[in-house]
C-alpha cells in the first residue's frame, strides 16, 4: 500500500460532512468557515510510541487517545471542536494496525461530530500527531491563570484511575469506554474494576461537554494529564490553595483495587484528562446545579488563596505531596 492508498482506505473516506467544511482532504489543504464572532481554538499534541505508549499497545487504544488528548486540551478552554488533521509516521503499512488504529479515532471524532480535514502520512518510526481546530464566542475562551482568592477549586470525574489501569498488569484490552464497577469483592467484580480501570487509561473520554458548559462560569480551567498536584500549580499560577484530599472523588473500582495508593494516585498519576477548574463563589450553586445534566461528577475539593503554594489537608492533618508529576524533560 502507498501513501495515497493508506489515505484513501483509512481516514480519506471519513463520511462526516460539516456544512463548514468547504474543502477536505484531497487538496493541498483544506478550508473551512468559521461562525462569525468566534474566536479559533486550537491545540496540537503528538504521542510517539516509546515515550507516551508502549510498544504492543492496542492500536485502537493510540487511535482514540491521539485525539482524546487534543479534545481534553479543548474542553479546558471551553471550545466546542469542530475538525481536525492528523500527521503520522509509520514504520511500515501494517493493515490490521491501520484499521484499528483509524476506527478508533474516527469513532471518537464521530462520537463529537467533528471532522478530519487533513494530515500527513510518512514512513518512520510509529507516532501520531493531532490537531484540533474549535470555536469560542469571541473573547470567551478560558484560560489559566485566571482564579482569584476565594474562588473554589473543582474537579470532573475520578483522578486516580488511569494510573491505576496503566500500572494494572492483565492484558484487558479491546474494552468499552466506560465500563461502571461492579462491587469488587468477588473474583469477578475485581476483575470488573481492574477492566474498567485499564479502560480509563486505554480510551480517556474528554470532558467537552463540561467544559462547554463550564466557560462563562469557570474563572479558569486546565485539564489534567499530569497529575492534579502539578497541574494545579500550573492553573493557579501567582496564587494557592488550601485543598482537601479527604474530599478527592475516588472511584469505588480505584478503591477497590488500590485503597491504600487511591490519593496518592489521584493527586500525582496523570493521564486523567478530567477538567480542574475555579468558580467565584457566589456562582458556586450554577456548578451545583449543572451536576444534574451532566453524566460526570463535579467534586469541590477546596478554594484559591492569595499567597502562593498549593497545600493539601487530609483529616485536618497537613499532607506532604511531591511535586512529581509527569516530566517529558
Ligand atoms: P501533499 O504532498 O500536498 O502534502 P499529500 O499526498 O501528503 O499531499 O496529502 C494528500 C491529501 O491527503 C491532503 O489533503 C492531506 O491533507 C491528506 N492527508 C494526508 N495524510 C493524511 C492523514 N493521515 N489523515 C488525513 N488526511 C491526510
Ligand atoms: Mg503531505
Amino acid at each position: 500500500m502507498d501513501e495515497q492508498e493508506i489515505i484513501a482506505r483509512y481516514f480519506g473516506s471519513h463520511a462526516r460532512q460539516r456544512k463548514d467544511v468547504v474543502l477536505g482532504i484531497g487538496d493541498d489543504a483544506a478550508i473551512t468557515s468559521l461562525a462569525p464572532g468566534h474566536d479559533l481554538v486550537t491545540a496540537t499534541d503528538c504521542l510517539v510510541e516509546g515515550t507516551h505508549f508502549l510498544p504492543g499497545c492496542p492500536a485502537r487504544s493510540v487511535g482514540h487517545r491521539a485525539l482524546a488528548v487534543n479534545l481534553s486540551d479543548l474542553a479546558a478552554m471551553g471550545a466546542e471542536p469542530l475538525w481536525f488533521t492528523l500527521a503520522l509516521s509509520l514504520p511500515s503499512a501494517d493493515e490490521r494496525w491501520l484499521e484499528q488504529f483509524s476506527s478508533g479515532l474516527l469513532d471518537l471524532a464521530n462520537g463529537f461530530r467533528i471532522a478530519l480535514i487533513g494530515g500527513d502520512t510518512v514512513r518512520g518510526p510509529l507516532s501520531a500527531s493531532v490537531t484540533v481546530l474549535g470555536q469560542v464566542p469571541g473573547g470567551g475562551g478560558v484560560r489559566r491563570g485566571a482564579a482569584s482568592a476565594g474562588d473554589g477549586v473543582w474537579v470532573t470525574g475520578t483522578p486516580g484511575d488511569a494510573v491505576a489501569g496503566r500500572l494494572a498488569p492483565e492484558d484487558l484490552s479491546g474494552l468499552p469506554v466506560e465500563n461502571s464497577p461492579e462491587e469488587a469483592s468477588t473474583p469477578a467484580g475485581r476483575k470488573a474494576a481492574v477492566e474498567y480501570l485499564r479502560a480509563r487509561f486505554l480510551y480517556p473520554a474528554p470532558r467537552v461537554q463540561a467544559g462547554l458548559a463550564l466557560a462563562g462560569l469557570a474563572s479558569s480551567m486546565i485539564d489534567v494529564s499530569d497529575g492534579l498536584h502539578v497541574d494545579i500549580q500550573r492553573l493557579l499560577g501567582p496564587r494557592g490553595a488550601v485543598l482537601d484530599a479527604g474530599a478527592l472523588p475516588l472511584s469505588p473500582a480505584l478503591r477497590a483495587c488500590r485503597a491504600g495508593d487511591a490519593i496518592r494516585y489521584a493527586l500525582t498519576g496523570g493521564d486523567d484528562y478530567e477538567l480542574c477548574f475555579t468558580v467565584p463563589a457566589g456562582r458556586e450553586p450554577e456548578v451545583v446545579g449543572l451536576r444534574e445534566r451532566l453524566d460526570v461528577p463535579l467534586t469541590r475539593i477546596g478554594h484559591v488563596t492569595d499567597s502562593s503554594g498549593v497545600g493539601w489537608l487530609l483529616d485536618g492533618q497537613n499532607l506532604e505531596v511531591p511535586d512529581a508529576g509527569f516530566r517529558h524533560f
